[in-house]
């Protein structure tokens, strides 16, 4: 198949619309991409014709529907060569994927004493849920740092990780400076100090923004943990994927409780009742409630309109708009970049003195969309020591 930019741009009907009735250029997909037909009909499609709740009915509509899901999840262990279905967790998205993990944490995978590591570049959905959890239990975060080209100086995890170290949680690639990690060099590298150091380390990858920048490979990469959102892969909003190496799913407790992740439930009437609990198997135990059943079918059909166009086409065509950008934007005076020359999918930059806000409003009037504030990575603004990027 040959990449036609009309063709694809005709699957998004979000790309035909007019703002100030100027033709929209959306250059935000970053904080969240625009959404092909083939979702939107598929969504369409389950709503009309095949809607109903999943799991607990044995009525036709329901098995359908269970069968529709399950399928996803199939899609997704062939999308991330993950190696069993109950390495796959449904959850809202990046953000709700990584507080699972933390709040599983919490019941003695961590303890007063112990240390974990995340970068410096990470956005706040890997920073506050550990912050949280530090309070609670007592623990210190330790930071990657990262040098004035935007990369991870991963040399430092030979003295950040010791005997107490559990964690490494880092993003695989920046939302805002379109670095990079490379994640496997890296893990690799943390478990050769963590064994020199006789240390029980578990690596998180934040998958939220390489997801649809690279094909995934969790086994070659060999993280504990891969989490990414569907909306930011041309999906719907409100749900993502967890990753988990079986044998550690198995032994994290759930995190929510409610139907679905239950094997059975009883209780006695004596004063004070007893109630006896025992649970599903992974990876249903982390998935309490009605699922986004909706979300997970269109989720399926955004990974199926991916494989149709393949990574490699992907990928070409945005090392051709990343040469060009660069090209184009290096003629532009007084216009800082931010990160390397190596960057993917998306340039962070500054504009003389304007404020990233007044940047973003003027190019709006020109239905030209940007993503301009602290893209939720204060401390990196912080490290460049500006306000807010475009
Ligand atoms: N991590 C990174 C690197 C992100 O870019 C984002 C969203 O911008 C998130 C996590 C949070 O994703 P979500 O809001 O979909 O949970």
């Amino acid at each position: 198949m040959t990449f036609s930019v009309a063709s694809i741009r005709k699957d998004f009907p979000m790309l035909a619309e007019k703002i100030n009735d100027k033709p929209l250029v959306y250059l935000d997909s970053a904080a969240s991409a625009q959404k092909p037909l083939q979702v939107i009909e598929k969504e369409r499609q389950f709503l009309c014709h095949h809607y109903a709740a999943v799991h607990r009915g044995i009525h036709r509509l329901s098995s359908e529907a269970t069968a529709m899901v399950e399928n996803v999840r199939q899609q997704v262990i062939d999308f991330i060569h993950a190696a069993d279905s109950e390495e796959i967790v449904f959850v809202k998205g990046t953000t709700e994927g990584i507080n699972l993990i933390a709040n599983s944490y919490r019941h003695g995978f961590i303890k007063p004493g112990d240390n974990i590591i995340i970068s410096q570049m990470e956005h706040h959905a890997n920073i506050v849920p550990w912050h949280l959890l530090a309070g609670q239990i007592g623990f210190d975060i330790r930071i990657l740092p990262i040098d004035n080209d935007g990369k991870s100086i991963f040399e430092q995890l030979d003295r950040l990780i010791d005997s107490r170290t559990r964690l490494l949680s880092f993003t695989h690639m920046s939302n805002v400076l379109g670095t990079v990690n490379p994640a496997k060099q890296i893990i690799a590298y943390a478990c050769q100090c963590a064994e020199q150091k006789a240390a029980q380390l578990h690596i998180l990858l934040d998958g939220a923004q390489s997801i649809m920048h690279q094909m995934i490979d969790v086994q070659d990469l060999d993280c504990d943990f891969y989490i990414f959102s569907g909306h930011k892969l041309y999906g719907p909003t409100g749900i993502g994927v967890l990753y988990g190496k079986k044998a550690l799913l198995n032994v994290l407790p759930p995190w929510q409780g409610g139907e679905a992740m239950i094997d059975q439930v009883s209780m006695t009437l004596s004063e004070p009742a007893i109630i006896n609990i025992t649970y599903e198997k992974v990876p249903w135990r982390f998935e309490a409630g009605t699922p986004n059943i909706v979300g997970i079918l269109g989720l399926g059909e955004a990974l199926r309109y991916i494989n149709n166009i393949g990574y490699q086409q992907i990928s070409a065509h945005e090392t051709a708009l990343m040469q060009y950008a660069n090209q184009r934007l290096s003629t532009v005076n007084s216009l800082r970049l931010y990160g390397s020359d190596e960057r993917q999918g998306v340039i962070a930059f500054n504009l003389g003195e304007h404020h990233a806000y007044d940047i973003g409003s003027f190019l709006d009037n020109y239905a030209i969309a940007i993503w301009t504030g602290h893209h939720c990575t204060l401390p990196l603004m912080d490290f460049y020591q500006v306000p807010a990027m475009c």
